[in-house]
């Protein structure tokens, strides 16, 4: 099955090894190295023949036979080879193909958009649950992360920093693309109060017994390991009154092991602020279903919000502070309803504020527990090992802290590990891990 223009389509072509027979009538997709070999002999047959090019076989190596062959199938050995996009710009602009241009392999489906833009016309989808993933795709993305030379749309790093003025496109495009986009100048509201079902705040009584609470929880827990930590606070503490709140980023499979093995129906929060990666949610599935978890939910911003304050969905790169608050603050306070205390997968070892973090605090007249303050890279890393669990798919690629797509950048070596998290934006926290108060001073927008 071919994903082509936007669409499934029937793929009237079939591959064949270089010593398959080709089946009579039908085209058929070969090797470069037996285009090389057969070519006269194909070239005679009664149906059209495509060429099959790996990502070390250079376009120019088929050059002179383009207008021949129907189909140039470009092969993905791995997602993060991006000499297919280089390539398929080649074979488009420089020896001007006509043909179909098609990619298969180890393809993400967020790359779908990118491929498009470089003249990939059909991608080769395998599988029905595949088929299923692809479909949603197609319309999942509003930002992309490559940068391409249409100048189509301006890609997640270039907006990374501008300002609003500069984000803007030429009224064609702006038409064609998104016909509703407001004026910039309707929007960045400097005081934004409180959606009207905001939980209320908690009272002084409340915050009090809250912190009476971690002076004596610091003295019976303090010393244990995160995980007789979490099992006490899991089983007698809070039972049924906590909950964890992760990110499905890098680290996030260590916590959500531990929680497995003490109660795998735990409450956990995602806080889906509709930004985030495709491979984060795709980690999430793989992780509920190999963990067994049963109590994964999302938390996600209100829409008559969003419609107000970030109709065109590019907040982040005017007010990142407001859409925080509204991505993520927010939907996280309703989530939280009904909860004593929280877990968080922060650790000390990620610098600057989180330096000095206490593994038992109060919060907003909650228990924050945090079992993993005092652990290392190397212990979060010998316990993927021990326990064999997956990596989020982006972490090979250079992303070792990952948050919404904007305003996740990959860390050079060397860097500390959030460095690419609101890159150059002087912001280096969501504000989830914030009281009011601290809000108040760290948002520009509030
Ligand atoms: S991380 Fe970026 S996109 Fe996500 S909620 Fe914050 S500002 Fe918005």
């Amino acid at each position: 099955m071919l994903i082509k223009q936007g669409a499934l389509a029937e793929d009237r072509w079939v591959h064949r090894s270089d010593d398959e027979a080709l089946p009579d009538g039908t085209p058929a997709i070969v090797s470069l190295d037996r285009w090389k070999r057969d070519r006269a002999t194909l070239v005679a047959r009664n149906a059209p023949v495509g060429v099959r090019l790996k990502s070390d076989q250079q376009p120019m190596e088929i050059a002179a036979d383009l207008d021949r062959v129907g189909v140039v199938a470009l092969e993905f050995p791995v997602f993060k080879d991006g000499r297919v996009f280089s390539y398929a710009r080649i074979l488009r602009d420089r020896y001007g193909y006509k043909g179909e241009l098609r990619a298969f392999g180890h393809i993400l489906r967020d790359q779908y958009l990118f491929l498009d833009r470089c003249g990939v016309d059909a991608i080769e989808v395998r599988g029905e649950k595949a088929l299923d993933e692809w479909q949603a795709a197609m319309n999942e993305f509003s930002v992309f992360y490559q940068p391409a030379s249409d100048a189509r749309r301006r890609p997640a790093v270039a907006l990374r920093g501008t300002a609003a003025d500069d984000v803007a496109v030429p009224a064609a495009e702006v038409t064609a693309l998104s016909p509703s986009r407001p004026d910039f100048d309707d929007l960045a509201p400097v005081m934004v109060p409180p959606p009207a079902d905001a939980p209320p705040a908690p009272s002084a009584e409340r915050i009090a017994a809250a912190e009476a609470r971690v002076r004596n929880f610091s003295g019976t827990y303090g010393h244990l390991s995160a995980q007789k930590l979490l099992a006490a606070m899991i089983e007698t503490e809070f039972k049924g009154r906590i909950a964890l709140v992760s990110s499905f980023g890098s680290e996030a499979a260590v916590l959500l092991h531990m929680i497995a093995e003490i109660d795998r129906s735990t409450p956990i929060i995602l806080l889906d602020t509709q930004k985030l990666f495709g491979e984060t949610l795709r980690y999430r599935d793989v992780l509920v279903e190999r963990l067994g978890l049963t109590g994964v939910r999302a938390a996600r911003p209100d829409a008559e919000r969003l419609r107000k304050l970030d109709p065109d969905g590019m907040l982040f790169s005017r007010q990142p502070d407001l859409c925080c608050q509204i991505r993520k603050v927010e939907p996280l306070h309703r989530a939280l309803d009904g909860f004593d205390a929280w877990i968080t997968g922060r650790k000390r070892y990620q610098g600057r504020r989180r330096a000095v973090l206490p593994v038992i605090e109060a919060s907003e007249g909650r228990i924050k527990v945090n079992p993993l303050a005092s652990w290392t890279k190397e212990l979060l890393d010998e316990y993927f090992v021990e326990h064999d669990l997956p990596h989020h798919p982006l972490e090979e690629d250079g992303f070792l802290s990952i948050g919404c797509m904007p305003c996740t950048d990959r860390v050079a070596p060397g860097e500390d590990v959030r460095a690419g998290r609101w890159r150059g934006k002087g912001k280096t926290e969501c504000g989830i891990h914030e009281s009011p108060a601290q809000q108040s001073l760290t948002s520009s927008a509030l």
